[in-house]
């Protein structure tokens, strides 16, 4: 894998120079393998005339279109580095991460360029282009009109960066993820060796680009093999079903609030779903009662991948016609070393016991950006990565991801973990959606306390519920408060915002 990210995506154009590459699902706009091919070079070209040369960093903040990926690769051809930024951020935000990237252009979309131009102006951005037209910015046309000769740049894959994403910002300030060429080219490949695509392999394209797993997993990986990506610039439950019939998806990447949606809404029923064959899911815990009901209702294959934005992102899936277990993230992909460790010792746990998990391989991270001590507490100087997750392994080498170390709820003496609890609770009849979080009590520390949806039409007491799970678990895992609401927060990444609730429980406690 020692080449520049370009050339492994477009590999194989000429195979199939007419093929749909990306489709906006909604308008039906396409960008064929050749024409993607020659925009991304054009736009290379564009930014080369605009004295962007190699090293220079570029913002994308957008959602999921065909172009994203005429930008990026552009990006790419001319040597630079794509921050790509969360579509949601607000202008301090977008400020912020403009700022710390030092980013020279921003490309946007026209619904955006308020807070684009605010947050430009503010971090010293030379120049906002956007897709499409609108006023005060460069139509990215325009870019595209300097030849499809990209600039002549040396590009070190072991060495340069090619993405400077930002982590999901889950347990604290999202951190710069410093991606080299040969990181993300070496993931397609360990990704793709377990995951086999057919000729004929139409993916959605529904989580977001901006993130890891959108970028790496759905584009990067998708052009790379030839698959067809149809995309979805935001997620709404009724167009995401009917662009899956339409353009006959047949494998769906998604994360556990979507699976939680075709699992459980009435909607789903209205829509055939014949093509799909396969869901996988990442970047959250999938419980198994939400995975089997998606898996008998689809009558698809449902599998877990796990990652990170510091490994780009795959380490651990589970191979197409691999035996699947439910509740695991699957075997570790070809070239990927991993460890379970005692945090206090740093020495191997028995085998099936639980602890921290380390990773090693070539898609880690080269580091945070400009963040040296973040780095050191992160990635030692063998190259283990310590991902700050729990997870134990079985027998077969397949991997359980048990929780975060720094979501785990100090019950008295104990640790719980949330996931396990969540899990148990989305198998109650009457459960829509559920999170467990920290509840400080003045006895124990801490008490798990669940936030609790309840399905349309369906009755439960917090009692029934505390007594649910107190059947099924020891007796210092029990949920000791329940509070009912609409609807749990969760990230465009798909994880719960378990910091929002935790933040919530210490203003009620005082
Ligand atoms: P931050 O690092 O900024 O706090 P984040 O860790 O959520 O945010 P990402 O890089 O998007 O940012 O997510 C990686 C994390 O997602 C992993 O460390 C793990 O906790 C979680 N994760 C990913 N896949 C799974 C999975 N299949 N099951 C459980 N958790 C998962
Ligand atoms: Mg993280």
């Amino acid at each position: 894998p020692e080449i520049p990210l370009p050339e492994m995506v477009f590999r194989r154009v000429d195979e199939h120079p007419d093929k749909p590459a990306l489709i906006e699902g909604l308008t039906g706009h396409t960008l064929t393998y050749a024409q993607l091919r020659e925009q991304a070079r054009a736009f290379a070209a564009g930014l080369a005339a605009r004295g962007f040369r190699k090293g220079d960093l570029l913002a994308l903040y957008s959602p999921n279109l065909p172009e994203y990926a005429v930008v990026f690769y552009g990006v790419a051809m001319a040597g630079g580095i794509t921050t790509t930024v969360n579509p949601l951020y607000t202008v301090d935000e977008l400020a912020h991460q403009l700022e710390d990237a030092g980013a020279r252009f921003l490309v946007t979309f026209p619904l955006f360029l308020e807070n684009a131009r605010a947050a430009a102006e503010r971090a010293g951005v030379e120049e906002v282009i956007v897709i499409g037209e609108a006023d005060g910015a460069t139509p990215l046309a325009e870019l595209l009109q300097h030849g499809t000769e990209p600039p002549a740049v040396d590009i070190n894959p072991r060495e340069d960066l090619v993405v400077l994403p930002y982590s999901s910002g889950t347990t604290g300030r999202p951190k710069g993820v410093m991606l080299t060429h040969y990181n993300i080219v070496a993931n397609i490949a360990q990704t793709l060796a377990v995951e086999q695509f057919e000729d004929d392999e139409v993916l959605i394209g529904i989580l977001p680009f901006y993130h890891i797993y959108g970028m790496t997993v759905i584009m990067s990986m998708a052009l790379h093999a030839g698959a067809t990506v149809v995309t979805m610039p935001r997620f709404d439950l009724e167009q995401f079903l009917e662009l899956l019939q339409r353009y006959r998806i047949t494998t769906a990447f998604l994360v556990p609030p979507i699976i939680l949606a075709l699992a459980k809404h009435p909607l789903v029923d209205r829509y055939d779903l014949s093509s799909l064959r396969y869901v996988n899911s990442g970047a959250a815990p999938l419980p198994e009662p939400v995975a089997r009901q998606c898996a008998e209702r689809l009558n698809v294959t449902v599998r877990q991948g796990y990652g990170m934005t510091e490994t780009s992102p795959v380490t651990h899936f589970t191979p197409r016609g691999f035996p699947i277990k439910l509740s695991s993230v699957g075997v570790a992909v070809p070239n990927t070393e991993f460890r379970i460790v005692d945090v206090a010792t740093h020495e191997d746990v028995p085998e099936g016991e639980t602890g921290e998990l380390w990773i090693r391989g070539p898609q880690v991270m080269k580091g945070y950006w400009k963040n040296l001590q973040a780095t050191r507490d992160t990635l030692d100087e063998e190259g283990w990565l310590h991902t700050g997750d729990v997870a134990r392994v079985d027998q077969d080498g397949y991997l359980y991801i048990v929780d975060r170390v720094k979501e785990l709820i100090k019950y008295k003496g104990y640790q719980v973990a949330p996931a396990e609890l969540e899990e148990i609770l989305q198998g109650h009849p009457a459960v829509a959606d559920v999170a467990v979080v920290p509840s400080p009590d003045e006895e124990a520390g801490e008490v798990p306390k669940a936030y609790v949806v309840l399905k349309p039409g369906m009755q439960a007491t917090a009692e029934e519920l505390m007594a649910y799970v107190a059947e099924r678990v020891a007796p210092y895992k029990k949920i000791r408060r329940v509070e009912f609401v609409d609807q749990i927060p969760k990230t465009l990444s798909g994880k719960i915002l378990r910091r929002e609730l935790v933040k919530r429980e210490r203003e009620i406690a005082g």
